[in-house]
């Protein structure tokens, strides 16, 4: 891609209204544009790295077995009115009436949705477990929207539910979604620690939050520094029994916020660690809280009617992209992880239109996409010193400097953005270098 064909709408001023890092980055960058308060725009730097986010998120419920549909963000009231929650869930729901005055509503969860269907085919034992997720815009009229897509009213959700016979099966599909869960966060780039969460009225001790550590999180955490460093499981075999992998994650306490800290803390002084974080995803077992009311039953093994089991998992998609952004950032712009970069490399073009300066970033640009890496070229008439502070801003993992000099004696001066650690590299190592990086 060339800077001077892509739409890149870059600020140089900051905007006033932007509180933390991300939501100034997002803007000065041009990922998104706010349409009305908590509503966005996804530009399409921004929409790239949502994208990415989206199908790490995605292939990480695949291989934990639950299955992809799509669900409307339009539903209509007389299902929350069979939940109950259609009068509880209050002024958070933008409730809307259709031409023949039905009451609808903007899904800000899909609970209700979910149970519906499978309610609707659901016959049996054979029909269970099942875990149905999808990954779809919901909305919430947020008292205070604020830090941009953070804490938007219009949001990007996965939502996963699963459906199972009794408790210790419905405990099996919690742990392969906290498994999962894991797992995504580490493909993600980011550092994220289970917490243990409220379960409200429903009790059990099956709630957790996942919480992306950032010194901008709105939530203290408290933890026990073994919690830092614990190793993400390796390849797993979703058919295992994850508890032990579940356990070792639990038993090291960690708490949100003041409010969740028991007055006696477990945790010896000397290895508690507090630090802020970002809710980045919540998973939750609630038994029979929508079933029961809905009547989402199957026969049993002996003909008996068994009232479903179910749990819902989530994880703020377009919450990451600033999530990631709040962990992963310096004094010039964003650093972006390798796996949701909107490009992997940008070139910086020193003197386009200079016939040898435009072959040599071809060259490249050609031999990294043969690589399967995608490169945005700055081909633009700015200054050398813009053209470096934008690719700063947009923060690709590397970044490759073409200029008269360095073309004359076969030199690329390639500079990794996270630690501006600079080399002057002939194309071939330029190329294995960007290539070969992990
Ligand atoms: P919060 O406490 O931050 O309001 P929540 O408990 O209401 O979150 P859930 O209902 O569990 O959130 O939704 C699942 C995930 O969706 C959250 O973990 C979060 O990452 C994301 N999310 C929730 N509300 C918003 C929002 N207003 N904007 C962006 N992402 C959100
Ligand atoms: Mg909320």
């Amino acid at each position: 891609m060339r800077l001077s064909e892509f739409f890149l709408p870059t600020l140089k001023e900051t905007p006033s209204e932007a509180q933390i890092a991300s939501h100034r980055y997002m803007l000065r960058a041009g990922m998104i544009r706010q349409s009305s308060a908590g509503i966005y725009s996804w530009l399409p730097l921004g929409f790239r790295v949502l994208k990415k986010i989206e199908q790490i998120v995605r292939e990480e419920q695949d291989a934990a077995g639950a299955q992809e549909v799509l669900m409307p963000t339009i539903q209509p009231a007389d299902l929350w009115r069979e939940s109950g929650r259609y009068d509880d869930y209050g002024k958070e729901m933008l409730r809307i009436t259709d031409r023949h005055d039905r009451d609808m509503l903007y899904g800000p969860t899909n609970e209700e949705q979910i149970t519906e269907i499978f309610r609707a085919s659901a016959r049996s034992y054979r029909d269970v477990p099942r875990m149905l997720y999808h990954i779809q815009w919901k909305f919430r009229d947020e008292v205070r929207p604020r830090f941009g897509i953070m804490r938007g009213r219009e949001f990007l959700m996965k939502d996963a539910y699963s459906f199972d016979l009794d408790y210790e099966s419905s405990k099996r599909a919690y742990n392969k979604m906290f498994v999962a869960y894991l797992k995504t966060f580490e493909r993600l780039g980011v550092k994220a620690i289970p917490l243990r969460a409220d379960t409200g009225p429903i009790g059990g001790d099956l709630s957790h939050e996942f919480v992306v550590l950032a010194d901008t999180g709105e939530s203290e955490v408290f933890c026990h520094k073994d919690l830092l460093d614990m190793p993400t499981p390796g390849e797993i075999d979703y058919s295992d029994d994850l508890q032990p992998i579940v356990d070792q994650w639990t038993s090291v306490y960690a708490a949100a916020d003041d409010k969740h800290v028991p007055s006696e803390c477990p945790v010896p002084e000397a290895d508690l660690v507090t630090r802020r974080g970002i809710e980045v995803g919540h998973i939750f077992h609630f038994g029979d809280k929508y079933s029961r009311p809905m009547g989402a039953k199957v026969a049993g093994p002996d003909g008996q009617e068994v009232t479903l089991q179910m749990g819902s998992y989530g994880i703020g998609v377009s919450r990451l992209v600033g999530g990631i952004i709040e962990a992963s950032h310096d004094d010039d712009g964003i650093i972006w992880p390798k796996s949701v970069a909107p490009f992997n490399a940008g070139i910086i073009n020193l003197k386009p239109g200079d016939p040898d300066c435009d072959a040599a970033c071809e060259a490249l640009e050609a031999q990294l996409s043969g690589a399967g890496l995608d490169v945005l070229i700055d081909d633009t008439d700015e200054r050398a010193g813009a053209k470096f502070a934008k690719m700063d801003l947009i923060g690709l993992p590397w970044q490759a400097v073409i200029g008269p000099r360095g073309v004359k004696n076969g030199i690329i001066e390639v500079k990794r953005r996270r630690t501006g650690e600079k080399e002057e590299l002939s194309t071939e190592a330029a190329v294995n270098k960007i290539v070969g990086f992990e």
